[in-house]
C-alpha cells in the first residue's frame, strides 16, 4: 500500500523550522536555569550545614575542656561555683549535640567519629550523675587519656566536616561545568537547527525559483517545449503545474500556427510562381509589345512578387526548422573567409545601391569552421543583409573573422553604423516575428532573420551575440566552433 506523503507547503515548513528552533533554544535556557537554581540552592544548604557543624564542634571542644577545668577546679578548691561551671558547659554541649541532631533531618549524616564520642560521653555523664547523688562535692570526671580522645574525635568531626564540604562543592563545581557544557550543546544544536532551516527553506525556494526564472527565460525565447519540475510539494508545485499547462497550451496553440503558416506558403508559393512567370514574360514581351508605363508596373509588380516570394520561403523554413529534429545534422569543415567573400559577393548590388562599402579584416592561420555551408551563408546573409539596410548611404560595414575569446571557436564579426539595438530590445530581436518599434513602420521585413539564423548557428554549437559599438551601430558576432 502506498503511503500517502504529507503536503507540506511553505508555511508548513516555515512554522516547522520556527517550532523546532524554538523548542531547541528555549528549552536549553528553562533546563540550564532550572540546573543553576538547584546548584545554587544545593550549594547553600552545604555551606549552612557546615556553618553549623563546624560551629557546634568548636562549642563542643571549648565545652569540654571547660568541663576538664572545672571538674579539677572543684576536687582542689571545693567550691559548688565550679560545679555550676561544669553543669553550665554540659548543658552547652547538650544543646549543640541536639542541634547537630536537627540537621539529620536537612540530610546531614555525622560521621561515626562523633558517633562514638556520643557513646563514650552520654554514656559517662550518666554514670557521673549517679556518683554526683552520692557525693555532690566530687565531680566523677574523665581521666586525661580518654578526655584526649573525645577531643581527638571532635577534631576529626571537624575535619570530616571540612573535608566533606570542599568534595561537595568540587562535586558541585563539577555539575556546573556539565551543565554549561550542555547549555552550550543546546545552543550548539540550535545555531545548527537554525542554518539548517534556513538552508532547507532557501534550497525548497530557491530551486524552483531557479527552475521556473530558467522555464520562463526559455519561453520568452520561443521555446515552448521546456517542462519544469518541482518535486516539492508545496505551493511552488501548483505554480510549476500552472506553468507547465500554459507552457502545453501556447505549445499546441504554436503548433497550431505553424502548420497555417506552412500550409498557406505552400499552397500560396505554387500559383504565386506562376503568376510572376507570366508577369516576367509580359515585362519581357514574350506575348506581344508593351508601352513604357505598362513594362514600368509590371517590373514593379514583379519585385514585390520576388519580396513576398522569399518571405514565403523564410516563413517556410521556420517552420521546417521547427519540425526537424536534432540530430540530423551533417556538417562539414568550411573555410570562413571564402564563405564570406561569397556572401560579400551576392550581397554587393544591396551595397551598391546605398553606397555602401563592405570591409574585410582576416586574422592569420584560422582554422575552418565546422556547419553546413548553405545554413552558414543562409545565417551571414542574414546578418550582413541587415547592416547594409539598417546602415546609412555612402556608410561602411565591416566584416572581421578572428579566433573567439573561447578557445575552438571561431567569430565573425559585422559591424555597421546604423541605428543601434536598444538594450531592452537586444535579448528580443532573436526572437520569431519580433521587429524593433522603431523601424515597423518604415522598413520591410518579418522579424524572423535573426530567428533562422539564431537557430542554425545553435543547431551546430555556434551562437550570435550582439553589442552595440561605442560610438554608433552594432556589432552582431557568430561564433562558430572549430572543425576538429
Ligand atoms: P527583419 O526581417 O525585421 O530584419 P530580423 O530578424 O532580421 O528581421 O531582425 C529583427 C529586428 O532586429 C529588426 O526588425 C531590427 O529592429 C533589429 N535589427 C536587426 N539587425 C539590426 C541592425 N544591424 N541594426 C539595428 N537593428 C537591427
Amino acid at each position: 500500500m502506498k503511503i500517502p506523503i504529507p503536503r507540506l507547503t511553505i508555511t508548513t515548513k516555515l512554522s516547522l523550522f520556527l517550532l523546532t528552533f524554538v523548542l531547541i533554544f528555549y528549552g536549553t535556557i528553562v533546563l540550564v536555569f532550572i540546573h543553576i537554581q538547584k546548584m545554587m540552592s544545593i550549594s547553600e544548604e552545604i555551606v549552612s550545614i557546615n556553618n553549623v557543624v563546624a560551629s557546634q564542634s568548636k562549642v563542643l571542644i571549648e565545652n569540654l575542656l571547660e568541663m576538664d577545668s572545672n571538674a579539677k577546679k572543684l576536687s582542689v578548691l571545693k567550691k559548688p561555683v565550679y560545679r555550676e561551671y561544669f553543669e553550665t558547659s554540659l548543658a552547652n554541649i547538650d544543646t549543640s549535640v541536639l542541634t547537630i541532631e536537627h540537621l539529620s533531618s536537612r540530610g546531614y549524616t555525622a560521621p561515626a567519629a562523633y558517633s562514638l564520642f556520643l557513646d563514650e560521653f552520654t554514656a559517662h555523664i550518666n554514670l557521673m550523675r549517679k556518683e554526683l547523688t552520692v557525693d555532690p562535692e566530687v565531680i566523677f570526671w574523665v581521666d586525661e587519656d580518654t578526655l584526649n580522645t573525645w577531643l581527638a574525635l571532635l577534631v576529626q568531626l571537624r575535619d570530616l566536616n571540612q573535608a566533606h564540604t570542599e568534595d561537595s562543592l568540587m562535586s558541585i563545581h563539577e555539575r556546573s561545568l556539565q551543565s554549561t557544557q550542555n547549555g552550550l550543546l543546546g545552543f550548539g544544536l540550535s545555531v545548527l537547527a537554525a542554518i539548517f532551516g534556513v538552508w532547507f527553506i532557501s534550497k525548497s525556494i530557491l530551486i524552483p525559483l531557479k527552475e521556473l526564472t530558467h522555464g520562463l527565460r526559455t519561453l520568452s525565447q520561443g521555446d515552448y517545449t521546456k517542462k519544469i519540475h518541482v518535486t516539492s510539494k508545496d505551493e511552488f508545485h501548483d505554480l510549476a503545474v500552472a506553468y507547465n499547462d500554459m507552457n502545453s497550451e501556447l505549445s499546441e496553440q504554436e503548433n497550431m500556427r505553424t502548420d497555417f503558416i506552412a500550409t498557406l506558403s505552400h499552397e500560396i508559393r505554387t500559383p504565386l510562381s506562376s503568376i510572376q512567370e507570366s508577369v516576367n514574360m509580359l515585362a519581357e514581351e514574350v506575348l506581344g509589345s508593351i508601352n513604357q508605363k505598362q513594362h514600368k508596373f509590371l517590373t514593379l509588380a514583379s519585385s514585390e512578387l520576388t519580396r513576398i516570394t522569399q518571405l514565403l520561403n523564410h516563413l517556410m523554413h521556420v517552420s521546417m526548422l521547427e519540425s526537424s529534429t536534432k540530430g540530423m545534422i551533417t556538417t562539414e569543415k568550411i573555410n570562413p573567409v571564402h564563405l564570406i567573400l561569397d556572401c560579400t559577393e551576392s550581397l554587393s548590388t544591396a551595397a551598391e545601391t546605398k553606397s555602401i562599402q563592405i570591409k574585410h579584416t582576416f586574422q592569420e592561420n584560422l582554422n575552418p569552421v565546422r556547419g553546413r555551408r548553405s545554413e552558414l551563408q543562409q545565417i551571414i546573409i542574414n546578418i550582413l543583409g541587415n547592416a547594409l539596410k539598417f546602415s546609412p548611404i555612402g556608410s561602411e560595414v565591416l566584416i572581421s573573422v578572428l579566433k573567439s575569446e573561447n578557445s575552438g571557436y571561431v567569430s565573425i564579426e559585422i559591424t555597421d553604423s546604423g541605428p543601434g539595438i536598444s538594450e531592452d530590445e537586444r535579448s528580443l530581436i532573436f526572437n520569431k516575428y519580433y521587429r524593433s518599434k522603431s523601424v515597423r513602420k518604415h522598413m520591410d521585413g518579418v522579424g524572423l532573420g535573426l530567428y533562422i539564423s539564431k537557430r542554425l548557428a545553435k543547431a551546430v554549437g555556434g551562437t550570435i551575440q550582439v553589442k552595440n559599438n561605442p560610438d554608433n551601430g552594432c556589432t552582431f558576432a557568430i561564433i562558430m566552433p572549430e572543425a576538429k
